[in-house]
């Protein structure tokens, strides 16, 4: 087998969405994703994510330590 330098050749990753083949070059605008529904998802559930850890955090009528020893 020989060895081939190929700089035109593109890089193919694995879609961080749905782990198929994408290419990694600007002919594709959606990379590292395979497609534009990859990236949409993915941002999707990125954007529920963090709206959910949000919408988790303590409250702030939590009194610090506990009241019972003031
Ligand atoms: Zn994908």
């Amino acid at each position: 087998m020989s060895q081939q330098e190929s700089g035109a050749k593109p890089r193919i990753v694995s879609c961080p969405r749905c782990g198929g083949k994408s290419i990694y070059a600007p002919s594709n605008p959606f990379r590292p994703f395979c497609s534009e529904r990859c990236k949409n998802l993915d941002l999707g559930a990125w954007a529920s994510e963090s709206f959910r850890v949000e919408s988790e955090a303590p409250a702030d009528d939590q009194p610090f330590g506990d009241p019972r020893l003031q």
